[in-house]
């Protein structure tokens, strides 16, 4: 007997990416930047470990609001800071779906969406993608119109590719919000900054952000979500006082101080996605151009479960994702290798590997 909510007893919870704890592994499976942090900001932890460990942090986090405000030509208000950017998703989706409020996704895309709209009950769609990832806006509209709160990766993941402005904007419901998650914002050609939701339809956009990527700081949970203030305001009703700890919130403001820092990491990693890319495609894959720091490879053979398995041996581990119900997959079953870009003698392992396997 079972005593959960139902919504929980049927659901099979998130997988995330596999994290093994023991060292030898070359990790390009969940997208995690090779190279370290700023030392501003392993300073500014020490500061913060060596201050007022015994205070509850500040449920506002004031300071940060400022710097991001300052970095990103906002005003602090419209600036909520979160547990990881994955936490910034939950508050979002409780506060807008509520049992019967419709939630739609792209689809192949990011998953939690549809786990986060399940866990609250709220119905939840999924907006497919046509072949080389566009939209088909006459097939979505009509999905989309019923909505109360879209999600969309920009860039997406698994895929890499980023949508316009303009197409992202026209898949705002109109009686909803979206949500314009930007996780890989960073390693985009032209990152969006702040001033874009001051010019559009901005009361119904959010955009969300992370430290775990660009920033190089996936240890220390934090994202945020950039908003017009009466969202929010009501966000902050729905957040825990002190989501974001004293640790996470000095880290994070020392890390968006440090813009040269990030900005010269993203650069070498564009710089070896590139590479990655090309090298994938001579040895035969099928490469999405990619606006992200991964790129999704699929290969002639189909045989993606078999170079998973055979890089993972050799202690290499990408990635292996399969897509159900892809009208335009094989047997409609879109599957792929998502591989992080990591430094340049990470992908050079990679690819010797991948030389003796295809
Ligand atoms: C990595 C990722 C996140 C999660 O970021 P955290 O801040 O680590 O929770 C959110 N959305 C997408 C699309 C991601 O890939």
């Amino acid at each position: 007997m079972s005593f959960f909510r139902p919504e929980l007893d049927r659901l099979a919870g998130y997988m995330p990416g596999e994290q093994p704890q023991d060292t030898g592994w070359t990790k390009l499976n969940t997208n995690e930047n090779p190279y370290p942090p700023s030392p501003l900001v392993v300073e500014a932890i020490s500061d913060a470990a060596r201050g007022r460990l015994n205070m509850y942090p500040d449920p506002h986090g004031t300071k940060f609001r400022k710097a991001a405000a300052e970095v990103l030509s906002v005003d602090p208000d419209w600036i909520l800071p979160g547990n990881g950017s994955d936490e910034v998703l939950t508050i979002l989706t409780r506060s807008f779906a509520g049992s019967g409020d419709q939630v739609a996704f792209p689809y192949p895309s990011y998953i939690l969406y549809e786990t986060l709209a399940d866990l609250q009950g709220a119905p939840c769609v999924r907006l497919p993608l046509e072949p080389d990832w566009s939209w088909n806006f006459d097939k979505v509209m009509p999905v989309v119109e019923k909505c109360k709160l879209v999600f969309i990766p920009n860039p997406n993941s698994p895929s890499g590719n980023r949508w316009t402005w303009d197409d992202l904007i026209s898949l705002t419901p109109p009686r909803g919000v979206l949500v314009l998650d930007e996780a890989y914002g960073d390693f985009a050609d032209y990152p969006h900054r702040g001033e874009l939701l001051n010019s559009t339809i901005g009361s119904q956009v959010v955009i969300t952000r992370t430290f775990s990527k660009s920033y190089s700081l996936a240890g220390i949970r934090f994202g945020f979500a950039m908003a017009h203030p009466s969202i929010i305001g009501g966000l902050r009703k729905m957040k825990d006082s002190y989501n974001c700890d004293a640790i996470s919130l000095a880290a994070a403001t020392a890390a968006i101080q440090d813009q040269a820092w990030m900005l010269a990491n993203v650069s070498k990693i564009r710089a070896t996605r590139e590479r990655l890319s090309n090298a994938l495609t001579s040895l035969g894959f099928h490469v999405v151009p990619s606006q992200a720091n991964f790129v999704w490879a699929t290969h002639p053979t189909g045989e993606h479960k078999a170079q998973y398995d055979a890089l993972r041996a050799r202690k290499i581990l990408v990635r292996y994702m399969t897509f159900p119900n892809v009208s335009w997959a094989s047997d409609q079953r879109l599957d792929g290798l998502r591989i992080t870009v990591g430094t340049d003698a990470e992908i050079d392992m990679l690819l010797t590997a991948l030389k003796e396997i295809v």
